[in-house]
């Protein structure tokens, strides 16, 4: 593959090692921008054990820069996501071919992929304050003391975006979902459950647990259930990982016995979360500095499609930069191009949380009466939402 830089040369500040900042720096690195990006950890705590489910329309921003197998190496693929009920009765099988892949690997890959193409990674640099110049360029500050300047700013800093509160201080808040998830590892005995290629999804009693046999005896796991009293990261990550197990294992109690064996053989670091959202933004720019991926639009988890539409926001500002001149103009072409989109992903997510986590025992009943026709409705409507396809690449032809 070769990569031609015909963009004029602008220095732009990514903020936010995740997984759009990462991509989002390598595909403007690959087109010509001098990039740096600024990640406030060395390592997040809260990548600690947790695995994500990257749906074909990521994997598709993947294959289009000619990254996927690289990036996903550490992944494995599910031939389909098979629902149950919590008496273990088989629902409906989504047919899509998905990856679950480990957060920590997934964002590792994407930096390392963007570090070889030019990009400056800096690490434990948290922004805290960022300014006008007067000449329209940014000065950003961060919390050790230092500064940095950019001619473009974009803020890929999650949910909580720090760039989002100073740039567009009238924009939404997250707020709590009132779910908390949790994922981890279980080693089980080699043989105890077979090495299928599926993603089991089990809408359990009090709360929804999706699991992968990823290998002989190792299964991966994620679990979300309701809590309408909101915790924080530090109150929950307080808990001994033995305790919240073993009260996740009571809370599948009346669920198929196959849960319960995984959680009691959890093995390593449970990670663990209060869900919020952020509904998608009005605006999501000022001047020459945006925002994207979580911090524009963080989407319910339910859906697994979070990651997925990073990349694809990456992916397609890249492309606006590319061919705009003025900023303020691709930011405009990108946020009409991506709206629609982010607004109905984010509408489906809330339903199908709903569906996930109902917390009285009437919507439980309503949930398992009415469950077979949600979830295929929901199987169609993911499949609408895997079928994007990345605008094509200009310089590589690919
Ligand atoms: C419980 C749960 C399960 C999920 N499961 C899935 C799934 O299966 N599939 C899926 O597609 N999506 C899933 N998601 C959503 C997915 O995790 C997000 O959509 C995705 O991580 C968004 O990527 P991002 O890069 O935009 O933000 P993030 O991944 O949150 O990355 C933001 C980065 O910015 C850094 N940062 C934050 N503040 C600053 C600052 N001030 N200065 C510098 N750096 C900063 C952070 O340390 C982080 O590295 C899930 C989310 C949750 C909560």
């Amino acid at each position: 593959m070769t990569h031609e830089n015909t963009a004029p040369s602008r220095r732009v500040a990514v903020v936010g090692a995740g997984i759009t900042g990462p991509l989002l720096s390598l595909c403007l690195a690959r087109l010509g921008f001098e990039v740096d990006l600024y990640e406030a950890y060395v390592r997040r705590a809260q990548d600690v054990g947790s695995f994500l489910n990257l749906a074909p329309n990521g994997r598709a921003v993947l294959e289009r820069l000619g990254l996927a197998d690289r990036i996903l190496e550490q992944g494995v693929v599910a031939t389909s996501i098979d629902f149950t009920n919590h008496k273990g009765r088989e629902l409906v099988q989504n047919p899509e071919r998905t990856t679950n892949i480990m957060r920590g690997e997934l964002s590792g890959a994407l930096r390392e992929s963007a570090t070889d193409s030019g990009v400056k990674l800096h690490t434990a640099k948290r922004l805290v304050a960022l300014d006008e110049t007067g000449d329209g360029r940014w000065r950003i500050g961060f919390e050790d003391g230092t500064h940095a300047e950019a001619d473009i700013v974009l803020g890929c800093d999650g949910v909580n975006s720090a760039v989002r509160s100073l740039l567009l201080p009238d924009a939404p808040r997250p707020a709590y979902t009132e779910v908390v998830g949790s994922g981890g590892r279980s080693e089980i005995g080699t043989g105890e459950l077979p090495v299928d290629g599926r993603f089991h999804m089990v809408f359990g009693l009090r709360g929804f647990f999706g699991y992968q046999v990823v290998s002989p005896g190792v299964v991966w796991w994620f679990e979300n259930h309701q809590e309408v009293r909101e915790r924080t990261f530090g109150e929950l990550a307080e808990i001994d990982d033995a305790r919240w197990v073993a009260g996740l294992a009571d809370r599948h109690r009346p669920d198929p016995a196959v849960v319960r064996r995984i959680l009691n053989a959890s093995a390593g670091p449970v990670g663990r979360w209060p869900v919020h959202e952020v509904p998608p933004l009005d605006t999501w720019h000022r001047g020459s500095a945006g925002v994207l991926g979580d911090a524009a639009h963080a989407v319910a988890p339910h859906l697994g499609a979070g990651a997925a539409l990073g990349l694809e926001d990456a992916y397609e500002l890249a492309l606006a930069l590319h061919e705009h001149p003025s900023t303020a103009r691709a930011f405009t072409a990108f946020e009409e191009s991506r709206r629609g989109r982010v607004t109905a992903m984010a509408k489906q997510a809330r339903q199908t949380g709903a569906v996930m986590t109902p917390d009285r025992w009437i919507t439980r009943v309503i949930r398992d009466l009415m469950l077979p026709m949600a979830i295929k409705q929901g199987v169609r409507k993911g499949t609408e939402a895997y079928s994007y396809r990345p605008s094509p690449w200009p310089l590589t032809g690919a």
